[in-house]
């Protein structure tokens, strides 16, 4: 069982600075925010403290920069795109630390806000250098994490801070933990995980971690050749990962002893290259060319995994099927996308998590017809591992509720009798 955690909810935050660790960790192409929809994930959590009073010191980070001033992984183009969405300005400083974002942060008025430059470009960072949290910390009296995304690193600003201040979960991060923890501990069944993507080495914990709960799993995308080859097929010039091989076999006999279906593709669309505008064709699995590469399920598969996925009350979607990157063979991502968006209109509870899977959803408009879209790529993954996050573990805990009694009861009166 997870641990509640205590959420901004419970914060008493009212004319108080809050110090809310957010994940901006967003695409900039020519200096324009690509994709918003991690800025837009964390407004509900902003409106909230701003509601309620208090003021509010933001903090990310952005790319990679290694713990150097890199120009192009500046804010300014989120703090733009984050004002337009909030319809105020919100101002960004020049530098995570300094007397200047000191000053700042010190004339902050209730309602007020502002987001510190790129935390990464101070190696203390990640790191999680603890002269740096101390920094950040007093900033704020109150520390409120919404970094779904970033919790499964241990960095200053979010597990560092959390350790010196009062530290709740921010509202995406509360659903985020629900969502995940409900597909773990108490899934409404049948429930099927589609599991997809390049490789089956970033996905055999999961697959390994659901199998006691999972009552269907659908494998598509390079992964799926891994277990074709450990099915006695071959798979031509596929992406395919040979030392993997034994894994898949053992998650195929775990399969069988849990009495859980593993669905393979039985067809596949293969091409000559994996790029735009090559030959291809749909051949069955038994029949994949020497030299021809597996690049999305065949007609025959889907329609499959479709009949299997009708029944569920929940599903799990991560990774897409085919190299979907392509148009021409995203035929299987994009019709799985629609079928589940269909099966959540129904009733079905569905989850999906992962970088590619989401952009999938995204591309098709269809992310608002699903129950939970997971912000985090590989926090979600590590999460559905059965892994404690070390940014949510080191959150407050909810307080267990206040239990009045009439009268003590027999057992508590005898643990007292009994204490010296
Ligand atoms: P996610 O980010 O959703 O967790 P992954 O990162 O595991 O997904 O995998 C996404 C990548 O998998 C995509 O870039 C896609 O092109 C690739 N992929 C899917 N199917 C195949 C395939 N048959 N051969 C090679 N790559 C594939
Ligand atoms: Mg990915």
């Amino acid at each position: 069982m997870t641990m509640a955690k205590a959420s901004v909810r419970d914060a008493d935050i009212a004319g108080k600075r809050v110090l809310l660790r957010v994940d901006y960790n967003v695409p900039i192409e020519d200096g324009k925010v690509k994709d918003d929809s991690r800025i837009r994930a964390s407004i509900p959590t902003i409106r909230y403290l701003l509601e309620h009073n208090a003021s509010i010191v933001l903090m990310s980070h952005l790319g990679r920069p290694n713990g150097k001033v890199v120009e192009s992984a500046r804010l300014r183009p989120v703090a733009e795109r984050l004002s337009r969405l909030m319809g105020r300005s919100v101002p960004v400083t020049g530098d995570a630390l300094g007397i200047g974002t000191n000053d700042a942060i010190g004339r902050l008025k209730p309602g007020q806000m502002l987001l510190l430059e790129n935390l990464r470009f101070h190696a203390a960072e990640e790191a999680n250098d603890p002269s740096f949290a101390q920094a950040l910390a007093a900033y704020g009296e109150v520390y409120v994490d919404d970094a779904f995304g970033a919790a499964h690193r241990a960095h200053a600003s979010t597990v560092g801070v959390a350790a010196l201040l009062p530290a709740y979960a921010g509202l995406l991060m509360e659903r985020e933990i629900r969502s995940l923890s409900k597909l773990l501990e108490s899934p409404a069944h049948p429930f099927a995980a589609v599991i997809g993507g390049a490789k089956v080495s970033g996905k055999i914990a999961v697959i390994e971690n659901l199998m006691s709960t999972v009552d269907t799993f659908c494998i598509g995308g390079g992964m799926a050749n891994t277990f074709l080859v450990a099915s006695g097929y071959t798979v031509g010039k596929s992406l395919l990962e040979k030392d993997r091989v034994d894994d898949a076999r053992r998650i195929l006999q775990s399969a069988k002893e849990h009495g859980t279906d593993l669905l393979l593709p039985t067809d596949v669309v293969v091409a000559k290259e994996v790029t735009r505008g090559a030959e291809h064709k749909t051949v069955n699995v038994n029949k994949i060319p020497n030299s021809w590469s597996v690049v999305d399920l065949g007609p025959q598969t889907r329609v499959a995994y479709e009949a299997a996925l009708e029944s569920a009350r929940t599903v799990f979607w991560n990774g897409p099927l085919g190299v979907f990157e392509v148009p021409t063979f995203g035929d299987g991502t994009r019709a799985m996308a629609r079928h589940l968006a269909r099966r959540a209109g129904a009733g079905a509870t569905v989850v999906v998590g992962g970088g590619d899977s989401v952009a999938a959803v995204e591309e098709l408009g269809l992310t608002q017809a699903f129950s939970h879209i997971s912000t985090g790529g590989g926090a979600s993954l590590e999460f559905l591992e059965g892994q404690e996050l070390p940014g949510i573990a080191v959150l407050q805990d909810r307080p267990a509720p206040v239990r009045t009694r009439k009268q003590p009861s027999r057992a508590a009166g005898k643990r007292a009798a009994a204490a010296p």
